[in-house]
């Protein structure tokens, strides 16, 4: 459908992910976050965890903690139980998306529920602007059932966060504005929508292949694996390959604010971290 008629947004760049191990020993793919694209302000990395070898993902992310920023997991299949030291638990479920405004601080555990079977999703970790970097911690958990599917021909489009033809997704991100859809395509189908022009935006192929931009010298196909940086522009113009595709379409407005950063923790400054870390030592978190 067509939202809008400005300028189409291009294929700037396509990055692959590196394989590597975070938390216990759990074996994914950075996408964002790693040498080839260090951050897309204000995302600061994207990971991919998707096996069904219980080796790969059993150890999960034991006690770990967080300050600055938010983390978004998006369940594709599996089951993940997250606890933290303020008190919450919560069981994540295929289609499910949790939310977490780490700010001033949080420890929580991210473990699998399951000890068989696909485990597969994202995690994707969105900046908090400086006034908010030390706010109360919070929680958006949402179940699949109150994500907006947006149905039209070959077209099927979960809102996450943002707007698509005419639904809103239920996450909340004033600062960031966030928008994230997952998008399934069928075979040849075409899809269209309007993001803000000053968002930085990309789309990351799961499965199949994918044509973006609507005129021949900027369309480019990337294929599951692949990210690609979307230029500027009003809206982006995509196109299935023939055996359909899935990928994730993410646009986020830039905070433009100096990063400091060293692993769970995202501040502006380095003083900032070194009394993050002393607070973690002491226990303040
Ligand atoms: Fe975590």
């Amino acid at each position: 459908m067509i939202e809008s008629a400005g300028p189409v947004r291009n294929i700037e760049r396509v990055i692959r992910g590196v394989a590597t191990s975070d938390g216990a020993g759990v074996a994914l793919t950075r996408i964002i976050g790693q040498p080839a694209l260090p951050d897309l302000d204000p995302f600061l990395l994207l990971d991919e965890f998707r096996s069904d070898k219980a080796t790969d993902y059993i150890a999960g992310f034991p006690d770990h903690p967080h300050r600055g920023f938010e983390t978004v997991t998006y369940m594709l299949a599996g089951r993940m139980r997250h606890r933290d030291n303020k008190g919450n638990s919560g069981l994540l479920t295929a289609g499910s998306v949790q939310w977490m405004t780490a700010g001033r601080g949080i420890v929580h555990s991210e473990m699998p529920e399951q000890e068989d079977g696909l485990m597969w999703g994202f995690q994707l970790w969105v900046n908090l602007p400086r006034k908010d970097k030390m706010t109360d911690p919070g929680y958006q958990d949402i179940a699949p059932e109150r994500i907006p599917d947006v149905v039209s021909g070959g077209v099927h489009v979960r809102v996450l966060a943002g707007q698509y033809g005419g639904a809103t997704g239920p996450v909340q991100a004033p600062d960031t504005d966030p928008t994230y859809l997952d998008v399934d395509l069928a075979a040849g189908a075409t899809f269209e929508t309007a993001l803000p022009s000053e968002q930085n935006a990309f789309a990351y192929v799961y499965d199949g292949k994918l044509t973006i931009g609507d005129d021949r010298p900027g369309q480019r196909t990337i294929v599951r694996g692949e990210l690609a940086v979307l230029s500027h522009g009003e809206r982006v113009a995509a196109r299935a390959g023939e055996g359909g595709v899935q990928f994730i379409l993410v646009a986020g407005r830039p905070l433009r604010e100096p990063v400091a950063r060293y692993g769970p923790i995202v501040m502006n400054t380095q003083a900032e971290l070194e009394i993050a870390f002393d607070d973690i030592r002491s226990g303040r978190f």
